[in-house]
């Protein structure tokens, strides 16, 4: 609860007549379809029901009492913790939002959450001015912003010595990637001024060369955080200035446009949305100032290569490359525009207000930069230029329906930029070769076949080049010393739940469900340990295990499989289908009802009658999965045929991304026609690393996120979408409250109502409430429990609603809001 700052003596009375008002009237919430909820006030209860006159227009309405929500007193009107609320409902956690975003403040704390609405509109919070006004402060000493939690984190590392990491997440628009952005700004800036003479050569930076303080480590890291003079030096701004920071600064700045030149696109919910998911861990060295750089990516979203809704474009890159490529399209024998490429001309090609030729310079400043060389350059745009080159590749099939290609000057090109001989290319589209027994044969494709065929090509170039990009860029980042600690930063979309909900669907709510249940259980740690440390004995259950059957339903393996193994055993079943994957679910699901053996998550698993498909109980909803096209997308099929072509390049570059496939053994011809390199996985022996599905190579990723998670300290950052129309200053609350249940800020409001939510300091208390109890408190020195339990034995509190432990006393939710009534009452 916020401290009753000292206020002038008519916004006191001002606030007591609000009080007063609200006391006349038994104020609720009632849910409305329009508006999420509506101020209203009971005029009369009648068995289960209550008539309720609305604020707004005095109309009465009918309600069962179980649905009202009790409103907060006007004392709690915008506090900067929802936790603080009284009342912790739904109706009050989205009205006091709405009020603050109203009054232009997105950011409001909700316990361990920060809560950023974006505003769609840019405002003056991130100037370097603000960064100093968040500098060594505690979050109470400031209104909530994403730099408090920046702060918070650093400081956390060099008093601790502890790994951090910045869990941002939300659904697409919400405002993950400027929040990502926003907190490296801020490191950036603030480990800077660590050392403001630097600008030091990124390549002798090592923990080695950093000035011996003779110190010991958490000191140096301090005495650098605190007391640098360049801090107390009051208007220190210019000290964050661009120009100010140095080469290794200035390079993980870079890095980000990169990324996004290769990794975002337009779609109808962001003009600059994120296709893939990521981690950033900003390394320091112990005296605070930036080591290094590091990033992990997940789950890109490569089918965009080929195909996308029409109001949408591809991956940035490719129409930044046509507007700017200049001489460089002329190398990549790009003649044409847009209008001239498959891939491009299908759908939307340009965005509104962005100026894609100013962006493709930007894109090169960032690559140069961060010192990417032209060779290396060259060969990132030579895989896009291939794509699109792909992309126009004529397949028409004979009569006897086997693919051919017309034209052969269109292979040709693509050939020259892959560095792979053109009659062995079309052959491994138009005729792959398998061996069926101990005989090669070539089997025709049909069209159809050989353009998913170049499909699947296009999709694995990129993704492959977008990884070898990710690997360059930490090369130029990453120095790791073993001193070196680091903040990390999650920037990932958060649970999706639309109309129809495919594989990518599934395999992203899988991740939230873990990132959650991560949440959960640190929320259960800290509660804990806060009321160990005032000495209180309440047991909680453990709610982050409360998770755990969704999590084993998705991911177990081994003698009971859950979902994802299932599929994967599946993909090398011959003859097998989507159908058939459907119904081995169903059928597990079905044996774990009858006879006991029970399956983790049995009962979170339901089949659907009709289609193809299942549905899952996660903590945010029950999500209905339709399995069309699974078992194609969990292998992730490309014929060994041509990644051995590829593999064999003349050109380094294109060969280096198919190495794992030099040498692969041959495919035996299996049942649907040409092997891929799935189905040879279970009868030999594979090159390690090389052919892993989709569902082993995501649970692998995922399983190293949260192991290095949970060596660190977490921040948790939620944002929130107001508005589907990307406008400033509309709330449309449904949207709002929908994304607080999925994103977890109601799930730790649930878990924070399971013990004594609001908690005040026994000075705190005293001073606000020993009017209520006038005399029971001698004059003079009182300590303050027992000065404490001397007011709630007064105020004859029942022992359930309150604790009472070292330093502050602890409520249940809505006490506070009865004290607050019968303090106005005497006021
Ligand atoms: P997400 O990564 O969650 O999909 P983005 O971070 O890309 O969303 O944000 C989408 C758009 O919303 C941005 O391009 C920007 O226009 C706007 N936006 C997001 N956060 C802010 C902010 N804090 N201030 C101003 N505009 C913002
Ligand atoms: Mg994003």
């Amino acid at each position: 609860m916020p401290a009753p700052r000292p206020s002038e003596s008519a916004e006191a009375a001002r606030a007591a007549a609000q009080q007063a008002e609200f006391n006349e009237k038994k104020w609720v919430w009632v849910p409305d379809d329009k508006d999420g909820y509506l101020a209203g006030w009971v005029n009369k209860e009648e068995g289960d029901f209550g008539e309720v006159i609305m604020a707004a227009g005095g109309d009465f309405r009918t309600v069962p009492l179980y649905a009202l929500s009790k409103m907060n007193p006007p004392k709690f009107d915008r506090v900067e913790d929802i936790a603080d609320l009284t009342f912790l409902n739904e109706a009050s956690v989205v009205n006091n939002l709405r009020l603050r975003f109203g009054s232009g403040a997105i950011y409001t704390y909700s316990g361990l959450f920060l809560v950023a609405i974006n505003p769609y509109q840019s405002l003056p919070l991130y100037s370097d001015a603000i960064v100093q006004q968040y500098r060594n402060k505690r979050r109470d000493e400031n209104p909530p912003h994403i730099f408090a939690v920046a702060e918070r984190a650093w400081v956390n590392m060099g008093e601790e010595r502890e790994n951090q990491s910045i869990l941002i997440t939300g659904e697409s628009g919400a405002g993950k990637t400027e929040s990502t952005k926003k907190v490296i700004q801020y490191l950036a800036a603030i480990a800077t001024d660590v050392h403001p003479s630097h600008s030091r050569s990124p390549t002798i930076v090592s923990s080695a060369t950093m000035p011996n303080t003779g110190l010991p480590r958490s000191d140096s890291f301090r005495r650098g955080h605190t007391v640098s003079p360049s801090m107390s030096s009051g208007g220190g701004s210019h000290l964050t200035a661009r120009g100010r920071l140095g080469l290794l600064e200035r390079q993980i700045l870079q890095a980000n446009p990169i990324l996004e030149a290769f990794g975002n696109a337009q779609t109808q919910r962001n003009n600059n949305s994120s296709r893939f998911g990521k981690f950033v861990r900003i390394t320091f060295a112990p005296d605070g100032s930036i080591a290094g750089a590091n990033i992990d990516w997940y789950l890109l979203e490569k089918s965009r290569v080929i195909v996308r809704s029409e109001a949408e474009r591809s991956f940035h890159v490719f129409y930044q490359l046509m507007a700017g490529g200049g001489a460089l399209k002329e190398n990549l024998l790009l003649g044409g525009g847009i209008e001239d490429y498959e891939y491009l001309n299908k759908s939307r090609r340009e965005v509104d207000g962005v100026d894609d030729k100013e962006e493709w310079s930007a894109l090169k400043g960032a690559l140069d930069t961060v010192g990417l060389t032209p060779a290396e350059q060259s060969d990132l745009f030579r895989i896009v230029a291939a794509i699109l080159h792909i992309g126009n590749i004529a397949i028409t099939s004979t009569r006897a329906d086997d693919a051919v290609m017309p034209d052969p000057s269109q292979a040709e090109r693509v050939c020259h930029l892959l560095g792979i001989p053109v009659a062995e290319f079309t052959r491994a589209v138009l005729r792959p070769r398998t061996l069926a027994g101990r005989e090669w044969v070539s089997q025709a494709r049909t069209k159809q076949q050989a353009l998913e065929e170049l499909g699947a090509l296009c999709k694995m170039l990129y993704e492959k080049s977008f990884g070898a990009l990710v690997d360059k860029i930490n090369l130029a980042l990453d120095r790791p010393s073993s001193k070196s600690t680091f903040i990390g930063v999650l920037d990932i979309a958060g649970f999706e739940i639309f109309e129809i909900n495919a594989y990518e669907q599934l395999l992203i709510n899988y991740t939230n469900e873990k990132l959650q249940q991560f949440f959960n259980h640190h929320m259960f740690v800290l509660e804990q340990e806060e009321y160990a440390r005032e000495g209180i004995k309440w047991e909680y259950v453990n709610f982050g295990l409360d998770l755990q059957p969704t999590i084993d339903l998705i991911e177990a393996s081994g003698s009971i499989i859950g979902i994802l193994s299932c599929l994967d055993e599946e993909c090398i079943m011959p003859r097998a289908t989507d159908l058939t994957f459907t119904n081995k679910l169903h059928g597990m699901w079905a044996a774990g009802q009858e006879n006991g053996v029970r399956h983790p998550g049995c009962d979170k698993y339901e089949p659907t009658r009709f289609d193809q498909g299942f549905i899952i109980q996660h903590y945010a909803a029950r999500v209905e999965y339709r399995t069309d096209g699974w078992l194609e997308k969990n292998k992730d099929p490309l014929n060994d045929n041509l990644t051995r072509v590829l593999a064999a390049s003349s050109d380094r570059y294109v060969a280096s991304l198919f190495a794992e496939y030099a040498d692969a053994p041959p495919t035996p011809a299996g049942p649907g026609g040409a092997g891929n390199m799935f189905t040879a996985g279970k009868k030999r022996a594979m090159k390690k690393g090389a052919f892993r599905t989709v569902a082993q190579r995501h649970k692998e990723q995922l399983s190293s996120l949260m192991t290095q998670l949970q060596a660190t300290q977490p921040h948790f950052v939620r944002c929130i979408v107001p508005n589907s129309n990307k406008k400033p200053g509309r709330v449309d609350i449904p949207l709002v409250l929908d994304q607080l249940r999925c994103n977890g800020v109601l799930e730790g409001i649930r878990i924070a109502r399971l013990g004594y939510p609001n908690r005040l300091p026994f000075v705190e208390f005293r001073q606000r409430y020993e009017v209520l109890t006038p005399g029971i408190i001698p004059r003079g020195y009182m300590d303050g429990r027992e000065a404490c339990r001397r007011m709630v034995k007064t105020l004859e509190l029942d022992e359930a609603i309150f604790k009472i432990g070292t330093s502050k006393i602890f409520f249940k939710a809505g006490v506070l809001a009865e004290l607050e009534e019968r303090r106005d009452m005497l006021l």
